[in-house]
C-alpha cells in the first residue's frame, strides 16, 4: 500500500541523536538552542522557541498573548482539530469562519464578518503550504486591534510575497510532527518578534520557571529557580531537537522534490472534469499535502477504487463544526459543509519514486475513464 505520507528518514538523523546520548543530556539544553538559531537564522526571526508539538506551540502562544476565557478566536472550520484544541485549552471560543474553495484558506470577507467586541485573535492557516492572504490579514488585524495567530503546520519553508512565513507578522506557529515538511519525531515552534512576550511564552514552555536560572540546563550546579507566571511542560527534548537538525538540512531538498511532484500531478489532473485543483503558488510555496476536490459525490469512490490499487489517500480534514466536541460552538457554514465532503489527499512525500507517482496519475485517470461512473 503506497501511503499518503512518510517521514524520510536516514542515517544523519541517527547520527545526531548519536551525538546527544553521549552528552547525556536528553531533555532541552543545548541541542534544542542550536535547532532555534538554525530556524532563526533561516527565516531571519527574532524569537525562536521550540516547544514539543505544533499543538503546544499554539496553545503557548495564545496564552501568552493573553487570550483567555470567553475571548473569541475566528479560525476556519476546515483544519485540523488542533487548531480548536488550541483556543478551547484557554476556554477561549472558536469562532468558525468559511475558507476560500480554491485554496481552501481563510475567507477573510467572512472572518470580517464575524468580529464581535469579544474578538482577540484571528487564526489563519496556511493550507498545504500556500499562504494565506497576509497582507488582507494584517491590516484586518490592526483595523480592530486583533491578533494574527498564524497556523503554519503545513508551512515550514513557504513564502508569501517574498518574505518567509515567519519572518513577519505578529506571531506563528509550526509543527514538526512526523509528516509534516520536516520532523522532530514530534515538535513545534512558536516565533515571534515581540521579546517581552517571547520571553514570557519561554517561561511558560518550562513550567513558569524564570530564564535567569536557565543555567540550570546547562548542566551547572544551581538550585535556585522561580516560578513566575503559568507554565507547561511544553518543551522540544535534545533528542527531538537533533533529528530536526538532520531535517533541517534537507529541507531545500524535499520542497524542490515535492515541487516537481504537484506540478506533475496538476499537469495530468488539469484536463480531469470531475476533479477541481487547487490553486498552487509554487514558487513560493514549500508543498505539504496534495489535496484534490473530487466533484459530483465521487470522493468516497475514487478513496475506494485508489485502495483496491493499493494506493493509499486521505481526507484533511473533517470540518470541525460538526465535531461532537465543537458543536456548541457550530454556526452555518455552507462553503464550508460542501468543500470538506470534495476534498481528497493523495500521496506526497519525499522519499516517492518515480513509479510510485505514475501509479497514482494512473490509477486516478482510470477512475475518471471508466463509463460506469
Ligand atoms: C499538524 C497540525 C497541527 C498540530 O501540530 P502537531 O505537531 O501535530 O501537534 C496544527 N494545525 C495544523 C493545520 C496541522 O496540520
Amino acid at each position: 500500500m503506497l501511503p499518503v505520507s512518510r517521514p524520510s528518514l536516514g542515517i544523519e538523523e541517527l547520527e545526531e541523536v548519536k551525538k546527544v546520548f553521549a552528552t547525556g543530556w536528553l531533555g532541552l539544553g543545548s541541542t534544542v538552542f542550536e535547532f532555534e538559531n538554525e530556524i532563526k537564522e533561516y527565516l531571519e526571526a527574532r524569537n525562536v522557541i521550540a516547544v514539543s508539538t505544533g499543538t503546544t506551540a499554539l496553545h503557548i502562544a495564545l496564552d501568552g498573548f493573553g487570550i483567555k476565557e470567553a475571548d473569541e478566536v475566528i479560525v476556519p472550520s476546515l483544519t485540523f482539530c488542533a487548531s480548536i484544541q488550541a483556543i478551547t485549552a484557554l476556554r477561549a471560543i472558536p469562532v468558525f469562519c468559511e475558507i476560500n474553495p480554491s485554496t481552501l484558506n481563510i475567507d477573510v470577507e467572512d472572518a470580517r464578518g464575524k468580529i464581535t467586541r469579544r474578538t482577540k485573535a484571528i487564526m489563519p492557516v496556511h493550507y498545504c503550504g500556500n499562504a494565506c492572504d497576509m497582507d488582507a490579514l494584517l491590516a484586518l488585524g490592526k483595523e480592530h486591534g486583533l491578533l494574527i495567530v498564524e497556523d503554519a503546520a503545513h508551512a515550514f519553508g513557504s513564502s508569501y510575497k517574498g518574505r518567509k512565513i515567519g519572518s513577519f507578522g505578529d506571531v506563528t506557529c509550526f509543527s514538526f510532527d512526523p509528516i509534516k515538511n520536516i520532523t522532530c519525531g514530534e515538535g513545534g515552534a512558536v516565533v515571534l518578534s515581540d521579546d517581552n512576550i517571547a520571553e514570557e511564552i519561554r517561561r511558560k514552555r518550562i513550567l513558569g520557571i524564570d530564564k535567569d536560572t536557565w543555567h540550570r540546563y546547562r548542566n551547572e550546579r544551581s538550585w535556585f529557580y522561580e516560578v513566575t507566571t503559568q507554565g507547561y511542560r511544553y518543551h522540544m527534548s535534545n533528542i527531538n531537537a537533533a533529528i530536526g537538525l538532520a531535517q533541517f538540512k534537507k529541507l531545500d531538498m524535499f520542497i524542490e522534490k515535492k515541487r516537481k511532484i504537484v506540478e506533475l500531478y496538476n499537469e495530468h489532473f488539469k484536463h480531469i472534469e470531475g476533479l477541481e485543483l487547487l490553486a498552487w503558488n509554487l514558487n513560493e510555496t514549500a508543498p505539504f499535502t496534495y489535496i484534490v476536490r473530487v466533484l459530483n459525490d465521487k470522493r468516497d469512490q475514487l478513496m475506494d477504487f485508489l485502495k483496491s490499487r493499493d494506493i493509499g489517500s486521505g481526507i484533511h480534514y473533517i470540518a470541525n463544526h460538526i465535531q461532537p466536541f465543537f458543536k456548541q460552538y457550530t454556526c452555518e457554514l455552507p462553503v464550508t459543509d460542501k468543500v470538506w465532503k470534495e476534498i481528497l489527499t493523495l500521496p506526497l512525500y519525499y522519499d516517492m519514486t518515480d513509479n510510485d507517482v505514475q501509479r497514482v496519475i494512473d490509477a486516478v485517470t482510470e477512475f475518471f475513464l471508466k463509463k460506469d461512473i
